[in-house]
């Protein structure tokens, strides 16, 4: 099954992401991990993409774009695929259909995950995430077990530079004017999906489950 899922920063993509690959065996492809892998591994594209993300501006178009059709073509995304931050723009939706049309691919669905905009800040800046598996929590609605280790892999857990009151002010701004007509452009499609993202972590990966079985 190929799908996409979307909603604000802070919505809960990456975090019940993490629960539909498994559930469904399939690639997670998040364009946000992407970018701070290269940004760890200090290539160019990384370091460019770094100056637009620290900040909280979106990376422009052509960049993620191309990175994106390279990733799809990859073996692994052959048993089906779970795109998470991506696209952002419909500039970037149109990309997609193209890609996916020459590549003979088909999305299933579109998992819209919607949370009231202002409880967004409080899930943001209280966020930390694993610096191995990339596993996000918070410190107060979703805690690890032991503080600042990973549940899963132990690992330590870190706060995003992008995670401050400035860039998520820029961030929210930027999905308000670019990312949310992407809501219209994918009901027409008769594969959209909303979701009540305002809610536990466990139902709401219940209730997605359920639209795309
Ligand atoms: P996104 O990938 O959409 O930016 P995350 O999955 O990283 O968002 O979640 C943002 C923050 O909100 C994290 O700290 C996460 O633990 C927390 N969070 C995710 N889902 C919920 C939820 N249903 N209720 C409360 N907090 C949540
Ligand atoms: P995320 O991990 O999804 O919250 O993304 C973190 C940051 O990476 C964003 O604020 C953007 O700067 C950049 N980014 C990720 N995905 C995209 C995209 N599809 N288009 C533009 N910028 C992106």
């Amino acid at each position: 099954m190929n799908l996409l899922i979307m909603g604000p920063p802070g919505a809960g993509k990456g975090t019940q992401a993490e629960g539909i690959v498994k559930e469904m065996a399939i690639s997670h492809i998040s364009t946000g991990d992407m970018f701070r892998a290269a940004i760890a591994s200090g290539t160019e594209m990384g370091m460019k993409a770094k100056e637009y993300m620290d900040k909280g501006a979106l990376v422009p178009d052509e960049v993620v774009i191309g990175m994106v059709k390279d990733r799809l073509q990859q073996d692994d995304c052959k048993k089906g695929f779970l795109l998470d931050g991506f696209p952002r723009t419909v500039e970037q939706a149109a990309a997609l259909d193209e890609t996916l049309n020459s590549l003979a691919i088909k999305l299933d669905g579109v998992i819209n995950v919607d949370v009231p905009l202002d409880k967004l800040m409080a899930r943001l800046t209280g966020r930390r995430v694993c610096k191995g598996c990339g596993a996000s929590y918070h410190v107060i609605f979703n805690p690890p077990a032991e503080e600042g280790k990973c549940n899963g892999c132990a690992d330590e857990l870190y706060q995003r530079d992008d995670d401050n009151e400035t860039s998520v002010g820029t961030r929210l701004n930027a999905y308000m004017e670019k990312t949310q007509p992407l809501i219209d452009y994918y009901s027409k499609k008769g594969i959209f999906k909303p979701i009540n993202g305002d809610q536990d972590i466990d139902k709401v990966l219940e209730d997605i489950m359920a639209a795309v079985k």
